[in-house]
């Protein structure tokens, strides 16, 4: 049998997180190869919807593929209590994810990734040197394995079989109307909190189509294709469309369930030569969903841990797991907390919303990247018990 090729670095899935993994790899000077089992461009169930603080950590050249800017969001609650909320700067990008995936793969080709796709990665074996990776069309060796296969991560499953995350019913649908959709509106998307049992529902215009979905962020709901079906019979501007069949994809949520029925922080990120990164790490906003930002975030964080390890002897692959430790989940610590208050009561939290603005104008800095989580948490808390305690003083007027 022929000796496995080798390589400093493999990467296992090339959506965001490992597009852009073996993008600041190569162009560092490492040896990487990238595998998909699909080829891009590739359709992935996504909303598509990258908030602004993406600028901060991506080449401006991702601006290529934005098909629509947004400036606002029009709350509902099961397809009435309608409010819009405006900011003056734009607050989120929508992309097609073909496209933007596209295009990061084809930046990591350039920067010198051997790029194979079609190629399923089916089982690793640890060595005490180096990594085997045995696919559906080969076998290599590798120094570092990155594992960024998404939210069914095979490397997760295999190499860090301790972690027992969760995985929340999606779905969503893209709907090809043939001209800019004029609904919510041009620069608008909509987020009805009310239409699922504990989530929300989303429509977020693309050029020529709208992605529509669903997505739980607590328990399980008895029928998630009931859910999306109620939302759109609802939902009054999607009233004379005809929405195609969802598909339906997990989303790997931050946290576990710990025995008391609250949130445990994650486990490790690193065993012996792997990482976990993106989808496959589930490295996703407990609040709302939010991803993409996380996944290119944790590649570019996994990247920098790996030249880290291979060029001074004071760092490890380790550093990843600090650096997860100290940026991503502080955040998503709070993220959690407020996820449980939103989706516990959420017509409540509408109304809330609906009354003090300024805690989504607070919000929109977070999307914004002028805040965040933590710094949002500190100075929302006021203005939300503020106007609590007005919403209380209406409804029991002599209190
Ligand atoms: C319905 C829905 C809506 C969403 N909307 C948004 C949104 O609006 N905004 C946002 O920020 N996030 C959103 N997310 C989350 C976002 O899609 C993910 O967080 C993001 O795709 C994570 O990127 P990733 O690179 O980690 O994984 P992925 O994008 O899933 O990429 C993984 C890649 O690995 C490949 N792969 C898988 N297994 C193997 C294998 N065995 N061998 C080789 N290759 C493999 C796959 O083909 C794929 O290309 C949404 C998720 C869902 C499900």
């Amino acid at each position: 049998m022929p000796e496995a090729k080798s390589y400093d670095v493999l990467v296992v899935g090339m959506g965001p997180a490992g597009a852009t993994a073996a993008y600041e790899l190569s162009r560092a000077g490492m040896a990487v190869l990238g595998l998909d089992k699909q080829a891009h461009p590739r359709y992935k169930a996504c909303g598509g919807g990258l908030s602004v603080r993406i600028e901060q950590i991506l080449e401006s050249d991702f601006k290529t593929v934005i098909e629509h800017t947004i400036y606002g969001v029009q709350f509902t609650y099961r397809g009435e209590r309608p409010f819009l909320l405006e900011s003056s700067r734009p607050i989120a990008y929508m992309v097609m994810r073909d496209r933007f995936d596209h295009l990061l793969v084809e930046k990591a080709r350039r920067a010198g990734t051997e790029v194979h796709e079609d190629e399923r990665a089916i089982e690793f074996h640890e060595r005490p040197d180096w990594v085997e990776v045995v696919t559906d069309k080969g076998r290599y060796r590798t120094k570092v394995l990155i594992g960024a296969d998404g939210a069914n991560s095979v490397v997760a499953q295999r190499l860090f079989p301790e972690r027992r995350l969760r995985r929340m019913p999606t779905l969503e649908s893209e709907i090809g109307i043939g001209q800019t959709p004029v609904y919510p509106g041009e620069g608008k998307v909509l987020i009805d909190l009310g239409a699922t049992e504990r989530g929300y529902a989303w429509i977020f215009p693309k050029k020529e189509r709208l992605s529509i979905g669903v997505a739980e962020f607590r328990g399980r709901p008895a029928s998630p294709k009931g859910i999306f079906e109620r939302f759109v019979r609802d939902e009054k501007g999607l009233a004379t469309l005809t929405v195609p069949q969802p598909f339906g994809h997990p989303l790997p949520l931050y946290g576990s369930r710990n025995g008391a029925g609250g949130i445990a922080a994650p486990t490790a990120l690193v065993r012996h030569r792997a990482l976990l990164v993106g989808d496959a790490g589930h490295l996703v906003d407990p609040l709302f969903g939010e991803g993409i930002y996380y996944a290119v975030r944790s590649g570019q964080m996994a990247a920098a841990s790996v030249l880290g390890s291979f060029h001074d002897r004071q760092r490890s692959l380790l550093d990843y797991d600090l650096a997860v430790n100290r940026e991503i989940y502080p955040e998503f610590r709070i993220a959690s907390r407020m996820a449980r208050i939103v989706y516990t009561v959420p017509r409540l939290c509408h109304s809330l919303m609906h009354r003090s603005q300024e805690v989504i104008r607070l919000y929109y800095d977070v999307l914004q990247g002028r805040e965040t989580y933590q710094t949002f948490f500190l100075k929302a808390k006021g203005l939300i018990k503020a106007s609590f305690r007005e919403l209380l003083r209406e409804a029991l007027p002599f209190s």
